[in-house]
């Protein structure tokens, strides 16, 4: 009988317990979706799961991709060549547009309209920096 009593007190001790929970949870303020939700606009904006220099970007978070290639570029067969006589150490880039622009020493830039951005993944590796402007990708790049 005894036993049965502190049974039956600890029964009731928990089902108090549960139902303060219970209570706590109709308490909490209810999510309003009557107005717009504000989503993030892109993947950028999620909260990271890692951080921004150990992920690989889509080609979403960035304008666009750029690669060093030092030597001679071979285009259909024929070395290709600056206006200004260059025709090694060219920074590749490859839009969002997929269209690819050469860039010499010199700084002379021209789209490169018979490269593709399936040419630029062919020829380039994984990506290793992200480089907040056009400047700092091309002093990383030695240009
Ligand atoms: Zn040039």
């Amino acid at each position: 009988m005894f036993r049965r009593n502190r049974a039956d007190r600890d029964f009731r001790e928990a089902q108090r317990a549960g139902q303060a929970v219970l209570a706590t949870h109709t308490e909490w303020p209810q999510p309003d979706l009557t107005g717009p939700l504000a989503a993030p606009a892109d993947a950028t904006v999620v909260p990271d799961f890692l951080p921004p220099q150990f992920r690989a970007p889509c080609r979403q978070d960035v304008s666009g991709f750029m690669m060093r290639w030092h030597l001679p570029l071979v285009i259909n067969g024929e070395v290709h060549a600056c206006h200004c006589g260059a025709y090694r150490n060219w920074i590749v880039f490859n839009m969002r547009d997929d269209s690819v622009w050469l860039r010499c020493e010199a700084g002379h830039e021209a789209e490169e309209t018979r490269l593709d951005t399936a040419w630029y993944n062919r020829n380039s590796g994984p990506v290793d920096h992200f480089h907040p402007t056009l400047d700092e990708g091309l002093r990383h790049l030695g240009h």
